[in-house]
């Protein structure tokens, strides 16, 4: 039968047990995109929460600052073309 041949510090033994009681989080899916989503938690993907709108996502708010970008794009080109107009 075989022997350990030096003992197992205190350390050793709890570093080994620590990993024996891991288990895997519980993965539920978005009702609105299907994507994976931890349980509880608002999806980032789409930015619902059971059905409900919560967040705004990064998509939306790129979306948005691209828009007040091209709004402050076009007051600027409609101020600059009567100026060259009239030269
Ligand atoms: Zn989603």
């Amino acid at each position: 039968m075989p022997v350990p041949k030096m003992k197992v510090s205190r350390s050793r033994r709890n570093k080994r047990s620590a990993n024996k009681n891991i288990t895997m989080h519980p993965v539920s899916e978005c009702q609105t995109c299907r994507a994976p989503l931890a349980s509880h938690q608002v999806c980032q993907g789409c930015g619902y929460y059971k059905g409900s709108k919560i967040l705004r996502t990064k998509f939306e708010r790129l979306h948005e600052r691209g828009k007040s970008r091209a709004a402050q794009f076009a007051a600027a080109q409609s101020t600059a073309q009567p100026a060259e107009s009239a030269e």
